[in-house]
């Protein structure tokens, strides 16, 4: 894939970049190395600093990096803008948790004095995605930088411009050159990054076929990975539910960020009682939306990312009508320049198919009648995919059987599934392993060494 931005809802290529040859790629591989024998070493006071000047760039500068971000990926400009605020907060988050997160935990054993000490590991890269080209970076940067890691960056090759700007943003703030490098690079050049013994780990943020890919190549080397792959998360309302809130953030849930979300709810699984009044009143919310220009503050839903993408999504929608579904609103492109897809509702997709719960990047939401909460648990739980749940009931024993049984990452209760600093985030099944964000996510890569003194 070359390395350009072109406008999503033009289709206009407005700049291209070079990859780094072998020469400057070593050149980049070698700074991160020597900057990590001395980073590494940085008190921790120094790093807090560094990082509360990176949250003051971002939320000084948060309206041009999000332009940044929607002239390249087509998120609505409101949402680049919060996206860069996000950025800011985990940076603050860490600046103020890490010194806590990392502190020496005393251990009382047969010894005189035992303690668990956190250490940085060295250079780590993160193969990242376009879909978040801000937050997904910061929130792997964030905890690694405070740990006194050094971060090498393979982004998403339709996001230069936002890979080079959170380069600049580490930079600025004052960071070393080399504890924050942006390569750029196609996905072909990471086999040899991961085989480099400079190279100590890696995360990927991405899809099931690069994660596996990512994976398997540093288990050759034996190198730690984080992998944050996809989802199809189920959001499912019972009849205790407050109906016109479960529709409302059923929307949002499935079309934030133009559909375009690991996290988004995917497939809705609603309890006969109520189907009836949810799917006409998220038919009617769906239809509702303002699809169009992401500069345009009225917009909700922007373009598609690539083209590729909007060919996909158009062939899903397409085999799941073809093995028996409706079309309840939208099904087809927009007649219109860019990647624009009308926000669609799906009913009576054959569960048989892989469609019904395959990952769909894109304002297509699925919905699904069953009878009762046991019905719904299976429905929730058939798909290779564990990273978010919704769960919508006002029954405490309900709430307690969808804490217990869905098989996710994480379970929200009668909300928005989000993530948020402070709490871990990840999955389950093919949707990956470790845990970004919190203290979870600052331990990911750091080495966890015993010490025992007698
Ligand atoms: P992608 O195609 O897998 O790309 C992600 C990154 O991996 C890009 O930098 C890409 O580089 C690189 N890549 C692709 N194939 C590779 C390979 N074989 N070896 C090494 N690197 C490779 O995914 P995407 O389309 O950008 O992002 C969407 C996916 O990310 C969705 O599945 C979504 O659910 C998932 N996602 C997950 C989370 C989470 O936290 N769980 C968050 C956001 C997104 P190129 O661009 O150069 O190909």
């Amino acid at each position: 894939m070359a390395i350009a931005t072109i406008n999503p809802a033009t289709g206009e290529t407005l700049k291209t970049f070079t990859p780094l040859t072998p020469q400057q790629l070593e050149e980049k591989l070698q700074n991160a190395y020597v900057t990590f024998q001395q980073y590494r070493r940085t008190p921790i006071e120094t790093r807090e600093q560094l990082m509360q000047r990176a949250a003051e760039i971002l939320e000084g500068e948060k309206q041009a990096l999000g332009k940044i971000m929607t002239s390249e990926m087509g998120k609505p400009l409101k949402a680049a803008v919060s996206e860069a605020e996000k950025c800011a907060w985990v940076c603050r988050y860490y600046a103020e948790t890490a010194r806590h997160h990392l502190a020496d935990q005393l251990v009382s054993t047969n010894a005189k004095k035992s303690y668990v000490h956190f250490q940085p590991l060295g250079p780590v890269l993160a193969v990242m995605p376009w879909n978040f080209p801000f937050w997904q970076v910061f929130r792997f940067a964030a905890p690694a930088l405070m740990a006194g890691n050094v971060g090498l960056l393979k982004h998403a090759s339709n996001v230069p411009q936002c890979a080079l700007a959170i380069e600049d943003v580490f930079r600025r703030a004052g960071f070393p050159d080399g504890a924050f490098q942006t390569l750029l690079i196609g996905s072909d050049a990471v086999e040899e990054i991961l085989a480099d013994s400079r190279v100590v780990a890696a995360t990927l943020t991405g899809s099931e076929p690069a994660g596996r890919s990512v994976a398997s190549i540093a288990g050759k080397h034996i190198k730690k990975t984080v992998l944050e792959l996809g989802g199809s998360d189920p959001f499912i309302v019972m009849p205790s539910a407050d109906l016109e809130k479960a529709v409302s953030t059923a929307v949002k849930a499935r079309t934030i960020n133009n559909g375009q979300s690991c996290i988004a709810a995917k497939r809705f699984i609603i309890d006969a009682k109520i189907y009836d009044e949810f799917e006409r009143k998220f038919v009617a919310q769906m239809k509702a939306l303002k699809v169009g220009d992401p500069l345009d503050a009225a917009t909700d839903i922007g373009p598609l990312a690539t083209p590729q993408i909007l060919q996909d999504l158009a062939e899903q929608v397409q085999r799941a009508v073809a093995a028996g579904a409706r079309v309840l609103t939208g099904g087809k492109k927009l007649e219109h320049p860019g990647n624009f897809y009308d926000p669609t509702v799906l009913v009576d997709v054959d569960p048989a198919t892989p469609v019904s719960c395959e990952e769909i990047f894109g304002p297509v939401a699925m919905l699904f009648r069953v009878n009762n909460i046991n019905e719904a648990i299976r429905v929730a739980n058939a798909t290779s995919f564990g990273l978010g749940s919704a769960a919508w009931t006002n029954d405490a024993n309900e709430q307690l059987q969808f804490i217990t049984e869905l098989e996710a990452g994480s379970v929200f209760i009668n909300g928005l599934v989000a993530s948020d600093p402070r709490l871990p985030f990840g999955g389950l099944k093919n949707s990956g392993y470790g845990r970004e964000l919190s203290e979870f996510g600052i331990r990911e890569f750091v080495n966890i060494k015993t010490v025992v003194i007698d």
